[in-house]
């Protein structure tokens, strides 16, 4: 019969061997393809991060954008804490909200538009596995207080279309609708 210090050290080689690969192997595996990037965060090392390499231009930065809010997190939290926190789902939807904040950003900078990118990070965050079961109100909630800034910007082009599609009213509340020559219409 082993001795029972054989059998603590046999469970603490095991428990070490599994320690080890769940942190080698998602860098050793090959990157899923369903994936567009992966921010894996370690104790004492911080945040590594993995890309597809089928991404490249606007796509890859885009990416890079979200993934790096990831980082940022990581070396925020720390490691424990960041493990935590991405198993309740209502820290991980303000952690997901946070990165795809920075996603809307990076498209806001490079010349997109608010409501645009906005809509866009709004369905992205509903699609997600995680999140399947949270109503819709609380993912809105959620991008609005990790997204302020462009939430507000959203909102106001939002408005500022409404108002431009709104048929003019006349002066005496007719439905006036502006003279079109013919000849440009059939131009
Ligand atoms: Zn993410």
């Amino acid at each position: 019969m082993p001795s029972r210090r054989a059998t603590a050290r046999r469970v603490g080689l095991v428990l070490m061997g599994s320690v080890l690969a769940a942190f080698i192997l998602p860098l050793l595996l090959p990157f899923p393809q369903s994936e567009e990037g992966l921010t894996l965060c370690y104790p004492v090392v911080g945040p590594v991060q993995r890309f597809n390499a089928g991404l490249s231009g606007p796509a890859l930065a885009r990416t890079r954008a979200h993934e790096n809010a990831h980082a940022a997190q990581c070396r925020r939290d720390g490691a424990i804490w960041h493990f935590v926190r991405g198993a309740f789902p209502r820290k991980r939807l303000a952690a997901e909200a946070e990165a795809y904040c920075a996603e809307a950003s990076y498209g806001v900078s490079n010349g997109g538009t608010a409501r645009l990118e906005y809509a866009r990070i709004q369905d992205e965050l509903r699609e997600m596995a995680w999140f399947r079961r949270v109503p819709s109100d609380a993912l809105n909630n959620s991008l609005r207080l990790q997204c302020p800034l462009i939430a507000v910007a959203a909102a106001r082009e939002e408005a500022d279309q409404g108002v431009r599609q709104r048929p003019h009213i006349g002066a005496r509340g007719r439905t006036v609708t502006p003279w079109v020559p013919q000849a440009s219409l059939r131009r």
